[in-house]
């Protein structure tokens, strides 16, 4: 049984109560993790406020740099451990798993090293006074993860805010929280000193929103879903206390004419298959230029076609989904698109080892999606591309702007000057030019516009953001 690691020891939530871990792969309960409640928020919180005040502010940037580096070390000794238990509780292939864990460590490794760059400035101002600004940490950061990618989310917004000299309270996601105790553990183990790093688990609406509503939160990272962030914000409103929102996306791939298709077809097939497309940043939309959409297609089909879904231990293409109600969901998207007659080109295809007490669905290709329909506009967070053909670049970018999301926009093109003015014109976080996702690097601010939220982490902008600036103005003459 796992239990919440509060103050570096492990405690069972005051509840008393406990929440069944499922495999995804088989659908079968192999752990359990604790239902916390407000009195365990309220714990976490304190054990962090006395961090911060007894320890946590006296050590030095370079120090915080150092012990970041030294559980980044750890991570990367643990690694094979945590992507095995990453494996298990998303169900991730093999080969995911062990890139998130390969991912977790670049961010403490890249946030180790910027911890003592972070710099405020002198600015020229009348004689007689001496101005500054100081960055200084919130104090103490909440953090709401949500299950798709556990150890990277940890990673970008935990990694962020401990180095801009935050204590941090984290809630996993109550469907995969057990790489990130194991981290807490670890990083206990590298001299973190007691409630640095705290991990609260159990359901959103619970103990998501007791720590959203905590009084002692300074500020709320929160990765989710857009009717959640919705809620936080209003919660974290009512005392002013600033969120920064990771939401969902639903990202289009355009591709022209004069693309190079080898290179853009498996980028645009990982896009949606990687993680059973239950990623934010799923190219889950493919806009296609009139004149090349018959033979795309007809190529993506055959690929589709040659895709393999199966249980996480095989790393086939294709993993479960997380859970039965995301499998469901999925299917009603699928339905709804036969009532609207949305022609299916191709599906992958599940492999017989698959159990059927899993949670597996075979990637599928639609196309002449109606820009309107849902499944054109809404998240399905499943294997699901909607192709859909454009007549020109005005009429591209019109399509590529046509939903509320703005998270991430991919461009093949091989015309310069085209790439330039589609970056600009499309309303997005992200725009990559043929390429999707430039390898996920931690360098790379990421976060979106309009319903996929605001504020950026992943790269040095995160700490920005982790950090409030104080202005100080001296009157010496
Ligand atoms: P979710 O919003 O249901 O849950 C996310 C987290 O919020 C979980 O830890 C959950 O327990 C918690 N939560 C749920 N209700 C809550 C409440 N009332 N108060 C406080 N916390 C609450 O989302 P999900 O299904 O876990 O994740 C999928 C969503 O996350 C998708 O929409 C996806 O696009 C988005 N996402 C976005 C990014 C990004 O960077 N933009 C990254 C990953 C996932």
């Amino acid at each position: 049984m796992q239990l919440n690691y509060i103050a570096n020891t492990s405690v069972p939530s005051s509840s008393g109560k406990t929440i069944p871990v499922l495999d995804p792969s088989d659908g079968q309960v192999f752990d359990e993790i604790q239902r916390s409640n407000a009195a365990d928020i309220d714990t976490a919180v304190r054990a962090a406020r006395d961090c911060l005040d007894l320890v946590w502010h006296r050590v030095s940037a370079a120090e915080r740099g150092r012990l970041l580096m030294r559980l980044s070390a750890k991570i990367a000794a643990h690694a094979d451990e945590l992507a095995l238990i990453e494996q298990r509780d998303c169900g991730k292939p093999v080969k995911q798993a062990k890139a998130d864990a390969a991912a977790l460590v670049r961010y403490f490794e890249f946030y180790a090293g910027a911890c003592d760059k972070l710099h405020g400035e002198t600015i020229p101002y009348q004689d007689g006074y001496s101005v500054m600004t100081w960055r200084e940490p919130h104090g103490v950061t909440g953090h709401i993860i949500p299950w798709n990618y556990p150890m990277q989310i940890f990673g970008r917004s935990v990694g962020g805010a401990l180095a801009a000299g935050n204590v941090c309270v984290v809630k996993p996601a109550e469907d995969a929280c057990l790489s990130l105790i194991r981290v807490a553990q670890l990083a206990a183990e590298v001299g973190f000193p007691a409630g640095a790093l705290n991990i609260v688990t159990g359901y959103g609406h619970e103990v998501g929103d007791a720590l959203a509503r905590h009084k002692g939160i300074d500020h709320i990272s929160f990765t989710g879903s857009p009717s959640v962030g919705t809620l936080i914000q209003q919660v974290a409103a009512e005392r002013h206390c600033p969120v920064t929102l990771e939401l969902g996306g639903k990202s289009p791939q355009i591709v022209f004419a004069d693309a190079d298709l080898d290179a853009a077809i498996p980028t645009i097939i990982n896009a949606i298959v990687q993680n059973a497309g239950q990623t934010c940043s799923a190219g889950s939309r493919l806009l296609v230029e009139q004149s090349i959409y018959e033979p795309l297609l007809e190529r993506l089909g055959q690929a589709f076609e040659n895709l393999r879904v199966g249980p996480a231990a095989m790393d086939l293409d294709v993993g479960p989904l997380i859970r039965q109600s995301q499998q469901q969901r999925v299917w009603d998207f699928l339905s709804d698109a036969q009532v609207a007659n949305i022609p299916m080109v191709a599906q992958g295809q599940i492999v017989d080892e698959a159990p059927d007490t899993g949670f597996y669905q075979a990637p599928t290709l639609l196309r002449d999606v109606p820009v309107m329909h849902r499944l054109a506009q809404e998240e399905v967070f499943g294997p699901v591309l909607c192709a859909m053909s454009f007549n020109n670049e005005e009429h591209a970018v019109e399509l590529a702007n046509a939903t509320r999301f703005g998270l991430v926009a991919g461009v093949w093109t091989r015309d310069g000057a085209r790439q330039f003015r589609m970056a600009k014109q499309i309303k997005s976080g992200q725009v990559f030019i043929n390429n999707y996702g430039a390898g996920g690097g931690v360098e790379l601010p990421f976060g979106g516009v309009k319903s996929s939220g605001y504020g950026r982490e992943k790269g040095f902008e995160a700490l920005y953001g982790f950090t409030t600036l104080k202005t100080v103005a001296i009157r010496h003459g």
